[in-house]
């Protein structure tokens, strides 16, 4: 786990920080300790110096923005020359206290803005009662520019221009507390690869330690809301998170963490990733924009042989299921799908199930496909998205054209009679009629599952 958002070097924890670093260490990453003026970025960049998994940031918040002029920033650029200063901030604007006025806040974040783009390192945002604001600046000043939205509150706008424009989204302790369910149900737009967890200790105290100074080691209360709430393991989001903040602060990743995935567990099923390939465009999909999914880079640089994956997946016994699914169209590597699941199959695959755009049809030229699956594969998860022609080539832009929608159909129809469990799936963008997607399940006599736009 990495607290992305801490201020250690605060004298809150003058009593006893080196009892709360020592248990940071056995217990996290990192943690970037964020600086809010000059003299308090200084502090935060002598205590990372002395720890080797702390790190910190350096910045005016706008609170102090008022003690502050222009001039102050080669003095700021020689701070976050440091090695060990990750971030520019935290930085931003906060109209809640009103502490400098409104054009010195501005004036004093416009300058973090360009030291940012300036030396490439991302900057933290502080944003309070200022949401629309911080959005304007986002769309119209910040290009280039990397960010981390920190403390997320929950604000709409904020979000979609946020991740609209690449920025990363941390949650602290508020996504704990029980009241806050708009907050939580945001998470479900957030991309997996922009989640970022944070306390922002010694404040904000997640709801079981509600009272007590908040401290970096109970971002893990945070992490475990987060899992609960997105039907994910406890070491899902940590996985996650971490290997987020190692790519928004450029820290060291392994090569676990930066290497292409042929295989990877999420809860206690195993994806196989066959290939990037896949004949459609789907207005949703961020293939190609995101290399990054749950915490694995699945952006393939290659096509493995069956082999390769066995040899990874070792005991298909000990998983829940096998899942073809990955950043691409398993039918698009036919040969190897068929290869792998046999062999699953026969060394203890409890289930096996192929996440699939259904184009099989076209994409091998042969219809009698299915057959091939029988006794290996159980369930077959179509993604359609659409309950009409006219629907699914708007949204699933299948490069086939004309007959694609019918020949998907068709597919679903027969794996039906052929015994294989199906289920339809899509993704509840603009427009998407919930009802009539029921109905054609109904009509086919399938399951279905439709789940929220993630906005990139
Ligand atoms: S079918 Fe899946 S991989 Fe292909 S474009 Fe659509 S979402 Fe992306």
């Amino acid at each position: 786990m990495i607290d992305t958002h801490a201020h250690l070097h605060f004298p809150q924890f003058d009593k006893d920080r080196e009892e709360v670093i020592k248990e940071c260490e056995q217990k996290l990453a990192a943690v970037v300790t964020v600086g809010c003026n000059i003299d308090d970025s200084i502090n935060a960049v002598n205590l990372a110096r002395k720890h080797h998994f702390i790190y910190a940031s350096a910045g005016i918040h706008p609170h102090d923005a008022s003690n502050y002029s222009l001039d102050i920033k080669d003095k700021l650029r020689e701070i976050l020359s440091d090695d060990k200063v990750v971030a520019v901030g935290e930085a931003g604007l906060d109209f809640y206290r009103n502490l400098s006025p409104k054009e010195k806040q501005e004036e004093i974040f416009r300058l973090q803005i360009e030291l940012s783009r300036e030396i490439g390192k991302p900057i933290i945002i502080h944003t309070r009662e200022a949401s629309h604001e911080m959005s304007e600046f986002i769309k119209k000043e910040m290009e280039g520019v990397k960010g981390i939205i920190h403390c997320f509150n929950g604000d709409t706008e904020l979000l979609e221009t946020a991740l609209k424009n690449g920025f990363f989204i941390s949650y602290a302790g508020p996504v704990t507390y029980p009241k806050n369910e708009a907050l939580r149900e945001t998470l479900k737009k957030v991309p997996s690869s922009r989640l970022l967890v944070e306390t922002d200790s010694p404040y904000l105290s997640p709801q079981k330690k509600r009272g007590k100074r908040n401290q970096p080691t109970y971002v893990a209360y945070t992490v475990k809301t987060i899992a609960d709430y997105l039907d994910l393991n406890f070491t899902d989001v940590d996985r996650i998170t971490t290997v987020n903040a190692k790519r928004i602060f450029g820290l060291p990743m392994t090569k676990e963490e930066s290497e292409p995935k042929l295989v990877y567990k999420v809860r206690n099923n195993l994806y196989i990733n066959l290939t990037t390939k896949c004949p459609c465009n789907c207005v949703f999909c961020f293939r190609g924009k995101e290399n990054y999914v749950l915490g694995y880079n699945l952006k393939l640089d290659r096509e493995p042989i069956a082999e390769e994956y066995m040899y990874r997946i070792k005991n298909p016994g000990i998983y829940d299921e096998i899942v073809f699914c990955g950043y691409g169209e398993p039918f698009e590597r036919f040969d190897t799908l068929i290869k792998v699941a046999k062999w699953a199959k026969k060394m203890g695959a409890k289930k096996i199930r192929v996440n699939t755009n259904g184009l099989v049809y076209l994409i091998t030229g042969r219809e009698n496909v299915l057959d091939e699956f029988k006794a290996v594969v159980d369930t077959f998860n179509v993604s359609l998205n659409a309950s009409n022609p006219e629907e699914y080539y708007k949204v699933v832009r299948p490069s086939f054209g004309n007959g694609s929608f019918e020949s998907v159909i068709k597919f679903i129809i027969d794996a039906k009679e052929k015994g294989f469990n199906v289920i339809i799936s899509a993704v509840n963008i603009e427009g998407f009629n919930k009802e009539a997607f029921k109905s054609l399940a109904r009509k086919l006599d399938v399951d279905y599952r439709i789940r929220e736009q993630k906005i990139v």
